[in-house]
């Protein structure tokens, strides 16, 4: 069965965006927190052991922290059941989390 985690659902920048002062912006910083989001990617897996990434955005560490599915496994001190990563462009949106796997 396949399996796909939503990573984050936001445009470029994320919400809030931190330059912006927009009313959905000032809200996820204020009274709706639940609304904040990272930049769009997901993690899919055909048996859940192994995952690979849909894109890499900036944010793609704080998404690996907050995503059980993709921290090493239990007991394995150098692990990632990250397999790979499908890049579906070059955009630098799409490829800047790749800094953050150099030490796999
Ligand atoms: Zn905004």
């Amino acid at each position: 069965m396949l399996r796909v985690v939503i990573l984050g659902a936001a445009a470029g920048g994320g919400v809030p965006q931190w330059n912006c002062g927009c009313t959905v912006c000032r809200a996820a910083r204020t009274d709706q927190p639940e609304i904040r989001s990272t930049q769009a990617s997901i993690a899919v897996s055909a048996g859940g052991e192994y995952w690979f990434l849909v894109n890499a955005s900036p944010d793609l560490r704080q998404q690996v922290t907050a995503t059980p599915q993709l921290h090493p496994k239990a007991g394995a001190l150098r692990h990632s059941p990250i397999a790979g990563v499908i890049l579906t462009n070059g955009e630098i949106d799409a490829i800047t989390g790749l800094l953050s796997m150099r030490e796999g």
